[in-house]
């Protein structure tokens, strides 16, 4: 990782926008194409399954949300239902009780100060109980094609820092100098690229190089 070192004392991204967008062209045939793994028709929908996602798989969420939007139509319908009810419908998610009040909480601000629709603003749906950064970031980019930033965790940090593209230690830092650096409309595409990249082939002990696509590209290659 000698290359790597270098690289982190002088540009914030290694190649700029341009070598950016090639390590994107190069990674997306590996990968299936970017898609929201939540199952829903409306934009209420997603927002009450965003809400479920937070501790749980898309998979778990999936599973009962069709019943869910069946019985609670509508920001009224969450709002009429007992707590406890709501919870049990939620039941087999983690922290499903605090789920149940978020979504009843969220739907309570959405009647009350956006007409029972969902705000086309990052930060105002940041304030909705139960939803973080990231599933703002999820909404805004799933029904508006505006995400508010780039989805950083571990392997996307891990990936970015041998790209040379951030010398940051955390996620908050590596975001930043992405952010900086890649266009807003390759900002949801990046994260999940690098993202699958890490997990499949970017290890954090053995790295594949030999086989990475790419290697011509990376100043870690070994
Ligand atoms: S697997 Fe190797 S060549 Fe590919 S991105 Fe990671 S460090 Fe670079």
């Amino acid at each position: 990782m000698k290359m790597f070192e270098e690289h982190l004392l002088s540009a914030s991204i290694y190649g700029g926008e341009k070598r950016a967008a090639e390590v994107l062209a190069c990674l997306r045939p590996y990968y299936p194409p970017l898609h929201c793994e939540l199952h829903y028709k409306t934009a209420l929908e997603l927002l009450v399954a965003t809400i479920l996602l937070s501790q749980n798989t898309a998979e778990q969420v999936n599973a009962l949300t069709p019943a869910l939007f069946a019985a609670y139509g509508d920001t009224a319908a969450y709002l009429q239902a007992r707590r406890q009810d709501l919870a049990r419908r939620v039941y087999p998610l983690a922290f499903f009780r605090h789920k149940a009040r978020y979504i009843q909480e969220s739907c309570r601000i959405l009647e009350e100060h956006y007409e029972g629709e969902l705000p086309r603003n990052g930060y105002d749906l940041t304030q909705l109980p139960g939803l973080s950064r990231k599933g703002a970031n999820l909404i805004m980019g799933e029904l508006f094609n505006e995400p508010i930033g780039i989805a950083v965790e571990i392997h996307t940090q891990r990936v970015a820092n041998r790209l040379g593209w951030s010398d940051g230690r955390n996620v908050v830092k590596v975001e930043n100098d992405l952010l900086q650096t890649i266009p807003p409309n390759l900002w949801l595409e990046t994260g999940y690229l690098l993202q699958r990249h890490g997990r499949a082939q970017c290890h954090t002990h053995a790295p594949a190089c030999a086989t990475c696509p790419l290697n011509h590209l990376c100043p870690s290659r070994e």
